[in-house]
């Protein structure tokens, strides 16, 4: 039979079945490879390439129910669309060994029934009888605890046939989610709940719930899921920030009446181990996780909701380069079950999808305009840094500064958004110009002023400062430039020194429960100014939070990639989100040099639709995605000829078809990164090219030197 093995190989094996029989593609099965013994995954009758007789035979079935065969196809499906290693996409769905094992076992005692002839109990022994009289069966901790005995007058009573011990898995399946009175949902929520029951149980229908902040997106899909549950199957929440979202996990149990089961990075493997298999025995009904819970193997999946879908995390780079949300809406479409897609800040490509701009309508689209109850949208004015800007040294503008100084004699809260970890991007010598960057990347090291520390942001490495030049020798000659939230923290004590203030980046906020902290602190009103980077931009729920100064808007249009402008529209329009979520009004002040630039207008006159509409109408003419097919290769080694000799070597095999554009390969804009050299092509496709198979015709014709990676990105968002 054929199996796709949990490595990182490009191909399926055949195996013997052992004496098993044929088992049933999606069995999960443990077979040599190697001198290992790996997991796999049964894909179905091998390719009769090698002869039956010198074929290895498959170690062992996993004790568990196959994974399905619409499962089976995403992970095919998956491998195909994205080009990475069949291998790497199985060990994906294989994320969790030990859950392949037979769960667990747990020692149980119950009294024995009948009782041993003759038996006579001491007090003690009288008390355990009693505890299991009404308890049933219980641990030795548990039966000590409840009766107040040692573990010996257990173990006696078990010699003296008093009690009898039974095996069990010690998994006890997670509660099912009950049904509890959800609030009072408005007419806007009321008409977006109708339109999604009427679709429900119908097969695939792809939505796109296109609400403002503050709108009530939650509670929507809350009754989609609530109806799903009714029906017996299992939801799918994707949600890219889940382990730092409490407030998220609190409305969730308050509908629901219990917590969610949660797949992340920061879950415990013995938990990870519970949630994949209750995924495929279909004893989690909900799971909600970051992007790589898609792979989770759902036996009877009734709805997928992806929040925030336009968010960028939902594209991992590295390993399998995969974009959650397009494969969440594949997986739907292959299980036949609805998808939510959900923002107040839609991905131009589900914009154009929801047919906004004539195409016609892949997705429906669900539109809440207004926020609930009496908030309102915030107010958003732009600051010019050229006619009102700040003190030499300094970053707050007047306008901005006397704004936040309102909110303190009022008693409200501000939020002072900056992009930026650590004190200050870049530190140079102002004697001799030399910069301090990373020994194993082109990048600057930035200054960690708090944690004493100069820190590379994209490799990790560290050095410790130094105020003398290493370049020129010169004394006391080395300086901090630009801002980081650090840095504007700095500022903000010099300034409002009464203040206080609570800096949120993921240098500070370091785990689950500190972000919980930080949140709860900010929601009792023990903090005044909130310096934040991204991490402050999403999601929470700030009631007295009435004013957000972005310090910089002008930040995220820097390296003008495909979707600088997108991205940049997004993150302003989420951070000014933040701003008056309750009874009284917000305001968003931008400090930009350029207040005429589109995605600035588009925020200040707040037609989102219209920066939409022209941004895909310069994609259209630009023949990029949505309206063309995308994929970036880049090619990399540690050593620089090597890479010079595999750039040369794809040259020489260049494609040429009609419809396909092919830039490069050059030297990336990071030509250096975690100590390799780099290279990298875009491939540039009509939407009807089979876009794989000419990057596959490319790679295959070229005789690559050894030693040289070479990854594929399609649809890429990163162009570094
Ligand atoms: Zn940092
Ligand atoms: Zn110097
Ligand atoms: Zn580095």
């Amino acid at each position: 039979m054929r199996v796709a093995v949990g490595v990182p190989v490009d191909r399926a094996f055949d195996y013997a079945t052992g004496g098993l029989g044929a088992l049933p593609r999606g069995t999960i099965v443990v077979v040599p490879f190697g001198p290992r013994q790996l997991n796999g995954i049964v894909l179905g009758p091998g390719d009769g390439s090698i002869p039956r007789e010198s074929l290895k035979a498959v170690i062992r079935a996993a004790p568990l129910p196959p994974v399905s065969d619409i499962f089976v196809q995403f992970v095919e499906r998956v491998t195909a669309w994205t080009m990475a290693p069949l291998g790497s996409v199985a060990r994906m769905a294989l994320s969790q060994p030990k859950a392949l094992l037979p769960p667990p076992q747990q020692k149980l005692f119950r009294r024995s029934d009948p009782p041993p002839d003759g038996e006579k109990l001491t007090t003690a022994r009288r008390r355990v009888a009693d505890v299991l009289a009404t308890a049933g069966a219980l641990t030795s901790p548990e039966l000590q605890r409840e009766s107040g005995v040692s573990a010996g007058v257990i173990s006696g009573m078990e010699r003296a046939g008093s009690l009898e011990a039974l095996l069990v898995d010690s998994d006890r399946p997670p509660p099912r989610p009950g049904r509890l009175q959800g609030p009072a949902l408005s007419a806007d929520q009321m008409a977006a709940t109708t339109s999604i029951a009427a679709a429900l149980g119908k097969g695939f229908v792809p939505f796109l719930l296109d609400g403002v902040t503050g709108s009530g997106k939650t509670e929507v899909y809350f009754d989609a899921v609530q109806r799903v549950l009714d029906a017996g199957k299992q939801v799918l929440i994707l949600l890219p920030e889940i382990a730092l979202s409490a407030g998220w996990k609190a409305r969730f149990a308050d509908r629901f009446g219990v917590l969610p089961q949660e797949w992340h990075s920061d879950v415990r493997e013995g938990v990870k181990r519970k949630v994949w298999r209750y995924a495929l025995t279909g004893d989690a009904s909900v799971i909600v996780g970051a992007r790589s819970a898609l792979f989770l193997p759902f036996d009877n999946l009734g709805l997928i909701v992806v929040d925030e879908e336009h968010e960028h995390a939902y594209k991992q780079e590295d390993q399998v380069i995969y974009q959650a949300r397009d494969m969440a809406v594949l997986r739907a479409r292959l299980e036949g079950c609805p998808i939510i897609l959900a923002s107040a800040t839609p991905s131009l490509e589900s914009w154009v999808n929801a047919g906004m701009v004539g195409d016609p309508p892949r997705y429906q689209r669900i539109a809440l305009p207004n926020r609930i109850g009496k908030a309102t949208l915030p107010e958003i004015q732009s600051v010019d840094m050229r006619r009102t800007p700040p003190e030499r040294g300094r970053w707050l503008a007047p306008p901005l500064v006397a704004a936040i100084e309102q909110r303190l004699e009022d008693g409200e809260q501000s939020l002072l958004f900056l992009n930026r970890r650590g004190y200050a991007p870049l530190t140079l010598c102002g004697s001799c110009g030399h910069k301090l960057t990373c020994p194993n990347c082109d990048s600057w090291m930035v200054m960690h002023r708090l944690a004493g520390r100069l820190r590379c942001h994209h490799c990790g490495f560290e050095a410790r400062p130094s105020h003398d030049c290493s370049h020129c020798g010169e004394k006391d000659s080395m300086q901090a430039c630009g801002p980081g939230v650090e840095r504007l923290a700095e500022e903000v004590l010099q300034r409002f020194p009464e203040a206080r203030f609570g800096v949120f980046s993921s240098d500070t906020v370091t785990s689950p429960a500190s972000a919980e902290a930080f949140v709860s602190s900010v929601t009792a009103g023990e903090v005044d100014i909130i310096i934040g980077t991204q991490m402050a931009a999403k999601g929470h729920h700030f009631p007295n939070l009435t004013l957000v100064g972005i310090v910089d808007a002008d930040l995220g249009l820097a390296g003008g990639d495909l979707r600088a402008a997108e991205r940049s529209f997004q993150m302003l329009a989420q951070v000014a989100g933040r701003a008056g979520r309750e009874d009284r009004p917000g305001l968003a002040m931008l400090q930009t040099l350029d207040a005429d630039n589109a995605v600035m207008q588009a925020l200040l006159s707040g037609d989102r639709d219209a920066f939409l509409k022209s941004e895909s109408e310069a994609r259209r003419l630009a023949a990029m995605p949505p309206y063309s097919r995308l994929a970036a290769l880049v090619i990399s080694a540690s050593d620089e000829a090597r890479l010079h000799k595999a750039v040369r070597a794809l040259e020489s095999v260049r494609p040429h078809f009609n419809g396909v554009g092919i830039f490069g390969p050059n030297m990336a804009p990071l030509a250096f990164l975690r100590g390799r050299y780099r290279a990298r092509a875009l491939i540039q496709s009509e939407k009807n090219i089979d876009i794989q198979a000419v990057i596959n015709g490319w790679i295959t014709a070229a005789s690559m030197p050894s030693g040289v990676r070479l990854q594929i990105d399609i649809d890429p968002y990163n162009f570094l």
